[in-house]
């Protein structure tokens, strides 16, 4: 089963990417997917459609091939498991093998087994062929590439970090029930995390063999139907005839959709006006220069290295199993 994984931090545009994506035909916009299990069998929020979660036909009937059996407690021992594996503080901890391994034989008994019946109920109540997940954390990649029967490639989304430590300062906008999923965090910590979160993406893509590809948001919001159809093309054998990318370069027409964990964008239907929010070049400078400073040299290495970030807009390819980042070592300062 495809899985196209968007991993990265979050306020990086990762719903806006995973919602164009599933624009088409054959890609399913699944949102964070890895968040289903708090926010949808625990907490119902709501569903993308305007349903809760226990009410979207949707959700009921990939439910019934996967975690309908389980009961309350089996439910909430998975999202006491994902809780101590998810502390993104803590993400660095994964670079060693043995905290891997702890980390996937602590699981509960069901977790792989009911996760791959998940993806396949997805695929097949959709009646798409791949799912995009935009889970964005690495744990959760981890995690998923443990589940023998899911083919996973990463799109790893980066942007700006001053733009990202922008976004993580303003509160969160909040689902039409009032509801909020979307903490604020100060600059330094913001900071840091980018540089854990982004770094140890790569690297889990390396340590796992796993297919790669870095897409900037800044890219993506400048040409979105050249991003869409460049990944949608990682996945299907003729995409421009199974799955043709919009041609509009500055906006996308939305459908309902069925995503319960992301970016209250979610909800957004009809017509969507795609512009980056640049909001952060009017952050005071001493702001960005403590961001800057932190997050050096994985920001120069994406691209990040001065204010301007219009350019040509050349992006990296897929690169080979196991080598990330070794397709193209110049483009991704095509925007610098
Ligand atoms: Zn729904």
């Amino acid at each position: 089963m495809p899985v196209l994984f968007i991993a990265g931090f979050g306020r990086s545009g990762s719903t806006l990417l995973d919602r164009l994506l599933g624009s088409g035909r054959q890609l399913h916009s699944g949102g964070e997917i890895g968040g289903v299990w708090a926010l949808g069998l625990v907490d119902d929020r709501l569903c993308s459609c305007g349903a809760r979660f226990s009410r979207c036909a949707f959700w009921q009937a990939v439910g019934r091939a996967s975690f309908g059996d389980l009961s309350d407690a089996q439910i909430r021992e998975v999202v006491r498991y994902l809780r101590r594996a998810f502390p993104v503080k803590g993400a660095w901890r994964l670079l060693s093998r043995r905290t891997r391994r702890r980390l996937i034989e602590s699981a509960p008994p069901a977790f792989f087994e009911v996760t791959a019946r998940m993806y396949r109920g997805l695929l097949d109540v959709s009646g798409r062929r791949v799912v995009v997940d935009s889970s964005k954390l690495v744990t959760y990649l981890v995690l998923l590439a443990h589940v023998p029967s899911l083919d996973l490639r990463v799109v790893h989304l980066v942007r700006d970090p001053r733009a990202v430590a922008h976004s993580w300062l303003r509160p969160g906008a909040a689902d039409p029930d009032g509801r909020s999923s979307m903490p604020r965090i100060g600059i330094l910590t913001s900071a840091a995390l980018w540089l854990i979160l982004n770094g140890a993406v790569e690297w889990a893509a390396r340590c796992l063999s796993l297919p790669y590809v870095r897409v900037r948001y800044e890219d993506l919001v400048r040409d979105p139907a050249a991003v869409v159809r460049q990944l949608r093309s990682q996945v299907l054998a003729d995409p421009d005839r199974e799955d043709p990318a919009p041609r509009d370069r500055a906006a996308a027409d939305l459908g309902a959709g069925h995503i319960v964990s992301g970016n209250p964008m979610r909800f957004r239907r009809g017509r969507v006006e795609i512009a980056e929010d640049a909001g952060w070049k009017a952050d005071p400078a001493a702001a960005r220069a403590i961001v800057a400073a932190v997050t050096f040299p994985l920001r120069w290495r994406y691209g990040y290295g001065g204010v301007r970030l219009a350019g040509p807009g050349r992006r990296r390819g897929i690169a080979g199993r196991g080598q990330p980042g070794a397709a193209d070592p110049e483009s991704a300062a095509g925007g610098a």
